[in-house]
């Protein structure tokens, strides 16, 4: 709600009010009397990612997943190789001009990483989804107990629906389309993750760049821009003890030779002088790898969720 992705929570009528612009009574009711109010329920839940709490829709129960589904993709989102892909390019063209001009030594490039803050529940969308729970510390207008239902509306995508990913996905695509072909800025999205090549003589320009065209398009990243922050600063000022009682939260890594990015460390330290980016997996991602493949021992079963997540 503080993010202005959700509505107020409303009892039934003020939601009907809300999203119909109409007085309840005015409403056209069934032959049963009850209010004509189209919509497909889904049940919602929530697993424990790494300690934090995501709410996901569950859209193949209701079946939306299966009749939303393209038959064809869209857009590939890209892999970890992608740096490495941009260095091998810029790589090329150095050690072979395509003029035929005489050979030169690569310069310094380094990768940055930026996040979308609340991708989804921000991207535009023509409808709504209404979200409903029960709230036991809410008094019941009709029985006059403690505990009611209460009713949000959501202006963005549902997570969990595979239409959402689809939808979604269009938005960086275009975004990235722009920034390459109108200010040179050599990106690309993994759904919300960006990851930015640059020169180094550069300093950050593509990523400021990219930060202009988000906060254009209403879709901010996860930096908080502030002084104090060495995400979001080459040379940070001293926080101040408020500030380091209350530190914001930055997802924004600055152009660096390294980078983690899609569980990956991409490593630009030998590239100007071997041509050649190291691409590793993060510690905490194999020591979770080894763990579940170890209970995967213990119960002698793999399912095809983890070997399609863990094995490739
Ligand atoms: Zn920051």
């Amino acid at each position: 709600m503080e993010k202005g992705v959700l509505s107020a929570g409303f009892n039934l009528s003020e939601l009907i009010s809300f999203v119909m612009h109409c007085n309840p009574r005015d409403l056209p009711k069934d032959t049963d009397g009850n209010v004509d109010f189209p919509s497909r329920v889904s049940k919602r839940f929530g697993p424990d990612q790494l300690q934090k709490f995501r709410p996901i829709d569950d859209g193949t129960s209701n079946g939306l997943n299966y009749e939303l589904i393209l038959m064809l993709e869209i857009i590939a989102p890209i892999s970890a190789e992608y740096p490495a892909r941009v260095a091998s390019a810029i790589y090329q063209r150095f050690s072979h001009p395509p003029d035929g001009s005489q050979q030169r030594s690569m310069p310094e490039i380094t990768v940055a990483t930026d996040d979308v803050d609340m991708a989804y529940k921000r991207a535009p969308v023509s409808g709504y989804e209404i979200i409903a729970y029960f709230n036991p510390h809410v008094k019941c207008i009709a029985t006059g107990n403690m505990g009611d239902v209460v009713w949000h509306v959501s202006f963005g995508l549902p997570f969990g629906y595979v239409s959402s990913v689809s939808s979604w996905c269009r938005v960086p695509a275009l975004m990235a389309m722009v920034a390459r072909r109108k200010f040179a800025c050599l990106c690309d999205s993994y759904i919300d993750d960006w990851c930015i090549v640059d020169f180094a003589d550069a300093e950050s320009s593509s990523q400021d760049t990219l930060h202009v065209l988000h906060t254009a398009f209403k879709l901010p990243l996860a930096a908080c821009r502030q002084p104090y922050c060495a995400n979001c600063n080459k040379h940070p000022l001293p926080p101040s003890v408020q500030q380091r009682a209350n530190p914001a939260k930055c997802k924004r890594r600055r152009h660096a030779a390294f980078a983690d990015f899609l569980g990956f460390v991409i490593d630009f330290s030998f590239v100007t002088s071997t041509g050649c980016v190291i691409i590793k997996p993060k510690t905490e991602r194999c020591a979770r790898i080894l763990s579940e493949l170890d209970d995967c021992a213990e119960a002698l079963q793999l399912s095809p969720s983890l070997a399609k997540k863990n094995i490739r």
